[in-house]
Formats: structure tokens, C-alpha cells, sequence
């Protein structure tokens, strides 16, 4: 059912730099996922833009007053931005799921979770601090916690909001002053918040956001000579990238890439308990979640019970556009729809049993790009259906026989995000969160409660440097040393 939120409206404003709005003259079509309509236009920044946003950004940190305000007073700023955000929630969301086809349930989700990170870091900034530490007679050693200066962060387009506030919120909350490239498909939701930020009194320079194509702007970001730091997340492809653009400047970099997360079904498990979250953890976001339960570990005593499970449950989602009340959206553009149809059809040739599927409604609109949810198995260990990141609604289920066998296969591909293990026995649930290679390991959960609070990142594949949490402040700064000397301190008076 259609709502007034069904095509919010974004004037156009050009790249946000240094309190107020640049146009580079050069612009982008903003397109509707749902229904691919034209919904309004960006700006296509590039090299210049990203010059001066990152000499405003230089500026803001070096000379002030972003630099220069006490720790506190950066706290209360950013829960200034946070109720702001909370004020225009349903605008926000609004933006976001038009802007990328999630249902609007998805949308006020993220928004909800962007503003909880400007809560978690705004509270956070005040007690950063560094420490005293055990020297030589005669000398005082001193850690400092410094923030990096200026950091650069490149967003993808599955959850906009929510990641640029995990990395913007920290980053800012440590200190730095920021230059933000939101991806070319989705950037309406990050263009607003810049504007709220300003609204609210953020001192010019702390934030700028330049939209544009990631081979321009984006790369233009990467290679800056006078950026500090640089977060992130995105495609394997391009993280490598973004890390060699850092490795020539010599600047540190965090990589939030993908995954291939298992979930494991022991037979022991509670199955009314896992199913639904089984389900959710791989159409939420219609795949595109970089955290997506891709892969589903059976054990062989469940095999049928969980295939008949998953018939009945993709038999009742409902595919259809962001505003409709539908369970998942469209992919998010044409080659998006291109690469997850790849997969799928590939799979049937090689002959891979289909599990289940959801069947697509005959009104859809012709522009969207739908892919029905699908699950295939048994799928053999070293198809591409069970190494490979899809980003879509396709779930990979492989049968295995007791713990050594999940573990090996948990942790059979390059990847390792997150992993769920779903079992009633405890001594095996802390065995299996030891052995599997993956930066958050769940138990009889898996992605619970959006995960603000809890540090977020990869092995190998899926990236490196820890976003989320109090860790995730920490990376967006560095220590210094200092080390005084002043002599051994006499015999102490009675
Ligand atoms: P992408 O790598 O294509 O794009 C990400 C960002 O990089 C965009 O802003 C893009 O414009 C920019 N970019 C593209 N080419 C660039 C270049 N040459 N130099 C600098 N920047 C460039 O990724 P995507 O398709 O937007 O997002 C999907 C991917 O992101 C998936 O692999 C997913 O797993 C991953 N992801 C990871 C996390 C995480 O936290 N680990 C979260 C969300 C998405």
C-alpha cells in the first residue's frame, strides 16, 4: 500500500563543503530502485571539489574552531546532531528507502541506528584519554590520545545512513575533521544529514561530503596527499584500491569489505527459534547486506525438516517496492540485478537442487530490478554458490556431520565477517566461537540489535580495523609518547 513517503523530494544542493554548498556544474540522476524513476539529481564532485573539502576539512582541524573545542563540548554537539536526526526521522527514512528500494520498516531502522551512533560517540568523547605509563628513575611517561586530523570516508550504497554514522560519528567524536564521498546510488539520505549538521551549529569544515562516481571523486579521496586516515567500506575490488591509494600516501586505512557468514544449524538446535532469523539474516536489505547470512550449515539429521522450514517461509515473503509493505525490495541498480541473476542461473545449469523460492508478484513495476529469494542446496563446498558473495537474496545451504566438519566449512572461504551458531549445548557454542575465522560470532542470535555497542569487522577477505563500538573510536586515533625527564624524586619527608 502506497504512503506519502512514497517519492520524497531533495531539492538539489550541490557538494557540502565548509558550512555551505559548492556546485561543481556536473550532475547525477538519482533513480527510484522501486520503479527506476527519476527522483532528483546529485552533483558529480570530483578532483576540485575534493581539493577544497579537504582544505576546509585541514583548516576545521588546524586552526579551529572544530580543533580547538574541549572534548565535552564536541560530546554535546554530536547529541545535538543525534536529536536532530531523531526530529527528522521520517523524512530521513523516507530519503533512504526511496533512495535505495529497502522497505521503509528497513529505512527507519538505519535511521534509527545513525542517530543511536551519534548518541553512543557523543557520550563516548569525553572519555577518550590516554595514560601514565612505567619508565625509567627520574622520568614521567605519558601517552596522548590525539585524533589522526583529517580522515576521508567512502560509503557504499546499501546502508548510507548507518555507515556514515558508525564512522563519521566516531571520527568526529575523537576529533578529526571529516570528508565524506557517499556512493553515486544512494547519497540523498548522507546530503541531508550534512545539512541538519550545519543547521545545528557544527563548526564549518568539521564535515564535508562530496557525491560523485567513485573512479572520480572517490578516487580523487583515496589518493589525497593531505588526508590523515582513511575508512572504508565497499567491494573487495575496490577496498584493494583504496588500500594501495592509502599505502602510497602512508597513511593508515580500516577495510569494511564483504563476507560469506555462516550460519549453523546443530541438530540440537531450537529451530522455531533460529528459522526466522535463518530467513531474515539473508533477505533483509534483499541480500545486500554485507553481513548477510549467506551460508547455511545444516546438519544432516535436519536436512529435510530445515528444507521443508525454508519452503514455507520463502514461500510467504512478499517481494515489492520500498513503500508497499513488502519484505524485500528491488536490487539496487541494473548490474546489481545482472550479477545476482548470474549466479542464480549458473547454479540451475550446474545442476543445484532449488530449496525454495518466493514467487514474484505479476504487478510489479516494470522498472525495478526484483529477484525472487531463493535457496539452493546441497550445494557442493567449492561452487561459487558457497565462496563467493552474491549480494542478494540467495542462500547457499550445505548438509555437514558433527562439529569438525562445520567448523572446516565455516571457515572454507577467504572471508570472515560474522558467523551464527545455533545450538543448546554451551561447551560447543564457546568451542565453535573460538574456532571460526570471523569478527562477530553469534550465539542462537545472529545480527541482534543493529550492534551499535559491539566492534564490527573482518578476517582476511572482509577487511581489517574494527568499526562499532568503543573500538571503533579508537581507530579513528593514534598515540603519542612523551616522555619527561626531571630527575630522581628524593627520599619522601616524614
Ligand atoms: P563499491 O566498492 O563498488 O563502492 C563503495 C564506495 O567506493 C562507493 O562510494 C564508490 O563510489 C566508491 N568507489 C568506487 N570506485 C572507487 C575507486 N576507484 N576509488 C575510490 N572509491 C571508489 O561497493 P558497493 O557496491 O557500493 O557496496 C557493496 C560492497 O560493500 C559489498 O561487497 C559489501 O559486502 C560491502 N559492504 C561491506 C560492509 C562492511 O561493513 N563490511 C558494509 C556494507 C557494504
Amino acid at each position: 500500500m502506497a504512503t506519502v513517503l512514497a517519492r520524497p523530494v531533495l531539492a538539489y544542493r550541490g557538494c557540502a563543503i565548509d558550512g555551505g554548498w559548492v556546485d561543481p556544474g556536473r550532475r547525477l540522476e538519482v533513480i527510484c530502485p522501486s520503479d527506476g524513476s527519476l527522483i532528483g539529481e546529485i552533483a558529480r564532485g570530483s578532483e576540485r571539489e575534493i581539493d577544497l573539502a579537504v582544505a576546509a576539512a585541514r583548516r576545521a582541524f588546524e586552526i579551529g574552531p572544530w580543533g580547538r573545542m574541549p572534548a565535552f563540548e564536541r560530546g554535546r554537539m554530536l547529541l545535538r546532531f543525534a536529536e536532530a536526526i531523531r526530529a527528522h526521522a521520517e523524512e530521513l527514512a523516507g530519503l533512504e528507502s526511496c533512495d535505495t528500494g529497502k522497505p521503509i520498516a528497513q529505512g527507519r531502522a538505519d535511521i534509527d541506528a545513525c542517530a543511536r551512533y551519534f548518541e553512543f560517540y557523543g557520550g563516548a568523547a569525553d572519555k577518550l584519554h590516554g595514560d601514565t605509563l612505567p619508565f625509567l628513575l627520574g622520568y614521567t611517561a605519558l601517552s596522548l590520545r590525539e585524533p589522526h586530523g583529517v580522515t576521508a570516508h567512502i560509503i557504499p550504497w546499501n546502508y548510507p545512513a548507518q555507515i556514515f554514522g558508525r564512522s563519521v560519528g566516531a571520527a568526529l567524536a575523537a576529533g578529526n575533521a571529516c570528508v565524506v564521498k557517499p556512493a553515486e546510488d544512494a547519497s540523498l539520505s548522507i546530503l541531508r544529514l550534512a545539512e541538519l549538521a550545519f543547521e545545528i551549529g557544527l563548526p564549518r569544515g568539521a564535515l564535508n561530503v562530496v557525491p560523485g562516481l567513485g573512479e572520480e571523486a572517490g578516487a580523487a579521496l583515496a589518493a589525497h596527499p593531505d588526508i590523515d586516515f582513511l575508512s572504508f567500506t565497499g567491494s573487495r575490488e575496490v577496498g584493494t584500491l583504496v588500500q594501495a591509494a592509502a599505502a602510497r600516501n602512508h597513511v593508515g586505512c580500516t577495510l569494511e569489505l564483504g563476507g560469506k557468514s555462516p550460519q549453523i544449524l546443530f541438530a540440537d538446535a531450537d529451530l522455531d527459534a533460529a528459522m526466522p532469523v535463518v530467513v531474515r539474516a539473508i533477505v533483509q536489505n534483499a541480500g545486500q547486506t554485507c553481513s548477510a547470512g549467506s551460508r547455511l550449515l545444516v546438519e544432516r539429521p535436519l536436512w529435510e525438516r530445515v528444507c521443508n522450514e525454508l519452503r514455507q517461509r520463502f514461500a510467504a515473503l512478499r517481494v515489492g517496492p520500498h513503500d508497499s509493505g513488502a519484505d524485500v525490495g528491488a536490487l539496487i541498480n541494473r548490474s546489481q540485478f545482472e550479477r545476482v541473476r548470474g549466479f542464480v542461473e549458473r547454479a540451475k545449469a550446474d545442476g543445484i537442487p532449488v530449496i525454495a523460492q518466493t514467487p514474484l508478484p505479476a504487478d510489479l513495476p516494470a522498472g525495478g530490478h526484483y529477484v525472487a529469494p531463493i535457496a539452493f542446496g546441497p550445494v557442493p563446498e567449492d561452487h561459487e554458490l558457497a565462496t563467493e558473495e552474491v549480494f542478494g537474496p540467495v542462500l547457499a545451504c550445505l548438509p555437514f556431520e558433527g562439529e569438525a566438519e562445520a567448523v572446516r566449512i565455516a571457515n572454507g572461504t577467504p572471508y570472515g565477517l560474522v558467523a551464527g551458531v545455533w545450538t543448546r549445548d554451551g561447551s560447543r557454542a564457546l568451542r565453535l566461537a573460538r574456532r571460526i575465522r570471523a569478527g562477530q560470532v553469534f550465539i542462537n542470535a545472529y545480527g541482534a540489535g543493529g550492534g551499535i555497542e559491539l566492534p564490527f569487522g573482518g578476517y582476511r577477505h572482509s577487511g581489517h580495523g574494527r568499526e562499532k563500538g568503543f573500538e571503533g573510536l579508537l581507530e579513528f586515533t593514534r598515540i603519542k609518547t612523551v616522555v619527561i625527564q626531571h630527575g630522581e624524586i628524593g627520599e619522601r619527608q616524614p
